[in-house]
C-alpha cells in the first residue's frame, strides 16, 4: 500500500459556549427545543440592523489558539462570505478570510494552519413535503472553525486528533463540543496520490461522529485507490456521508474563494487585539486549566500507569479528578497507585456503566461522590487490600455494595465477612485438620503431585468461607506438609 500517499486536512467547526449570540444579544442555548425562540431582527437579518462583535467569543478563541501555540493576531477583521441559501438570512455568512484570530500552532505533532471565528447558519430539515423547515435559534451562534495543514495520513491520526480537540475545547470551557448535537463538526479534505504531488482532494462534509469520520475517510481513501487504479481522474467535488448506507456521495463541485465574494464587513469594527490587555498572551494563558495533554504527560511522569488507565483518565476529567483524590489517601507507591486505577477503571466505571445500559436508576457521577463511593473509601478498601485484610474478589464484592450503600468500607468487610483471616494461629488450627482428613491426597502431593495442593488449599477456602487469605494458607500448609 506503500505505492499510494494518503493525504488527510482536517476542518473542524466548534460553537462556542458564550451566553449570547456572536453578534447580537440573543440566547445561545443548544438545548433550546422550541424552534425560533432565541432570534432578534439582527441574528434574523432584517435591513437596518447593526452587528456587535461579542467579546466573549473572541476571547475563547484566543484561548484555544494560545493553548495549541498558535500566534495571536495583530490585526484582525470580520469579512462577508456570500452565498444565497434559506439558513442565511442576510444573504452572507460574517466570517473572517484573510486575517484570522490564530494563525499556526499545533496539537500532537499536528500543523493547524489557522483558527478563526465565524456566526452559524440556522438549522434547516427537510421535510417529506416538497417543503423545508428553518429553525433560526443556532443562526449567528458564534463559531469557531479550525483548519489543520495537509499533514494527516491515516483515518486513525484524524480520529485521535479530533479527539484531542474535542478535550482542548472541554477542558477549557470553550465549548461542549458534544457532535450528537452537532456542537464539534468535522469535515475531512482526503487525497491519494502515487506520485510526489498531492492528488486531487474530496471534502466530506456532514461527519457527525468520530466513527462517521474513521469511516468515510476509510470509504474515500478506497475510492480513490481504485478509481487510480483503473486509471480514471479523481474529480475535486464536496461529498456527504450517508449514514444508512455507509458511503460518501458527491454533493456538488467544489466551490472556489472567488465563489463567496469575499469583502471585508462594513458594519463592523476592526480590531487591533494587540491594544487590548486582556488579550496579551500572558492574560491569557492565565485563563488556560491543565491541557490534555499536560495532563497525560503528568500521569505518565508521576504515577506510571499504563497508557491505557492513563488514556482513560485524561478522556474522562470527573474520572480523573475522582482518581486524584483517592491517591491523596493512600501510600503513592506504584503498585497502590496502579490498583486505584484499576478498581476505579474496571470495577467502579463497569458496575455505573452496565447500570446505565440495563436501564437501571442511573448512578450519580461527579468529582467527589460516585453512586455513593467517595474516593477516601475507595482509599480506604486499597489499604486494606495492601493490608492483607482483602482478597481481590473480596474487593470487588465490597467496592459493588459501597456503591450502593456508601458504608464504609471497614463496616461493610465486617458485616459481610469478608476480612481475610491472617490469624495464623487460627489458620493453623483449620489446616491441621485438613490434613489429618485428607490423608490419601496428602500422601499423593508427597508422591509430586502438585495438583493436590491447590486441592488443600481449596478445601481450605471452604472451611474458612474464602475469608483466609490465600497466601498465608498457602505458606502454612508447605510448613505443615515438609514436616
Ligand atoms: P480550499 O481552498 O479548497 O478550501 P485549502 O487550501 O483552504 O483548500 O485547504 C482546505 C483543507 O484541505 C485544509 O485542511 C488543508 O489541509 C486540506 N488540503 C489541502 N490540500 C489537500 C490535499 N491535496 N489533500 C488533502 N487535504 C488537503
Ligand atoms: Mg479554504
Amino acid at each position: 500500500m506503500d505505492k499510494y500517499k494518503v493525504t488527510i486536512g482536517l476542518e473542524i467547526h466548534a460553537e462556542l459556549k458564550t451566553r449570547t449570540k456572536m453578534f447580537c444579544d440573543s440566547k445561545n442555548d443548544p438545548d433550546e427545543k422550541r424552534p425560533n425562540v432565541n432570534i432578534c431582527p439582527i441574528c434574523m437579518g432584517h435591513p437596518g440592523t447593526l452587528p456587535a462583535i461579542n467579546k466573549e467569543a473572541v476571547k475563547k478563541v484566543l484561548e484555544i489558539g494560545v493553548a495549541v501555540g498558535g500566534t495571536v493576531a495583530d490585526f484582525t477583521e470580520f469579512d462577508r462570505k456570500n452565498y444565497f441559501y434559506p439558513d442565511i438570512p442576510k444573504g452572507y455568512q460574517i466570517s473572517q478570510y484573510k486575517y484570522p484570530l490564530i494563525l499556526g500552532g499545533s496539537i500532537n505533532g499536528v500543523r493547524l494552519t489557522r483558527i478563526h471565528l465565524e456566526e452559524d447558519t440556522a438549522r434547516s430539515s427537510h421535510e417529506d413535503g416538497d417543503y423545508s423547515l428553518v429553525d433560526f435559534n443556532r443562526a449567528g451562534v458564534p463559531l469557531m472553525e479550525l483548519v489543520t495543514e495537509p499533514v494527516i495520513h491515516s483515518a486513525d491520526e484524524a480520529v485521535n486528533f479530533a479527539k484531542e480537540l474535542q478535550l482542548l475545547l472541554q477542558y477549557t470551557g470553550v465549548s461542549d463540543a458534544n457532535m450528537e448535537k452537532g456542537e464539534m463538526r468535522v469535515e475531512a479534505n482526503i487525497s491519494v496520490s502515487d506520485t510526489d504531488k498531492f492528488g486531487t482532494k474530496v471534502e466530506v462534509k456532514n461527519l457527525n461522529s468520530f466513527r462517521a469520520a474513521e469511516r468515510a475517510i476509510g470509504y474515500e481513501v478506497a475510492r480513490h485507490t481504485e478509481t487510480i487504479e483503473r486509471g480514471e481522474k479523481i474529480t475535486q467535488e464536496t461529498r456527504g456521508w450517508d449514514e444508512g448506507k455507509q458511503k460518501t456521495f458527491s454533493q456538488r463541485s467544489k466551490e472556489n474563494a472567488h465563489d463567496y465574494r469575499y469583502f471585508p464587513d462594513p458594519d463592523l469594527p476592526k480590531l487591533q487585539l494587540s491594544e487590548i490587555p486582556e488579550f496579551s498572551v500572558e492574560s491569557l494563558k492565565k485563563l488556560l486549566p491543565e491541557l490534555p495533554w499536560e495532563k497525560r504527560e503528568r500521569y505518565e511522569k508521576s504515577f506510571g500507569l499504563s497508557v491505557k488507565y492513563t488514556e482513560f483518565l485524561v478522556g474522562n476529567p470527573i474520572y480523573a479528578h475522582y482518581f486524584e483524590s483517592a491517591i491523596k489517601g493512600i501510600e503513592k507507591d506504584k503498585k497502590s497507585v496502579e490498583l486505584i486505577a484499576n478498581y476505579l477503571i474496571s470495577d467502579v466505571v463497569g458496575i455505573t456503566n452496565k447500570q446505565q445500559n440495563d436501564a437501571i436508576q442511573p448512578m450519580e457521577i461527579s468529582e467527589t461522590m460516585i453512586g455513593k463511593l467517595t474516593p477516601q473509601n475507595l482509599a480506604a478498601v486499597i489499604k486494606m487490600i495492601g493490608a492483607g485484610e482483602l482478597s481481590s474478589r473480596g474487593a470487588k464484592d465490597l467496592i459493588a455494595e459501597a456503591l450502593v450503600s456508601g458504608k464504609e468500607a471497614s463496616v461493610i468487610a465486617k458485616e459481610k465477612n469478608l476480612i481475610q483471616k491472617s490469624d495464623a494461629g487460627e489458620l493453623t488450627k483449620i489446616i491441621a485438620g485438613i490434613i489429618e482428613q485428607n490423608k490419601k491426597v496428602v500422601d499423593e502431593y508427597k508422591a509430586g503431585k502438585q495438583a493436590s495442593l491447590q486441592f488443600l488449599i481449596g478445601q481450605g477456602m471452604k472451611a474458612t468461607k474464602g475469608s483466609a487469605n490465600p497466601e498465608m494458607l498457602k505458606t502454612i500448609f508447605l510448613e505443615q506438609l515438609s514436616k
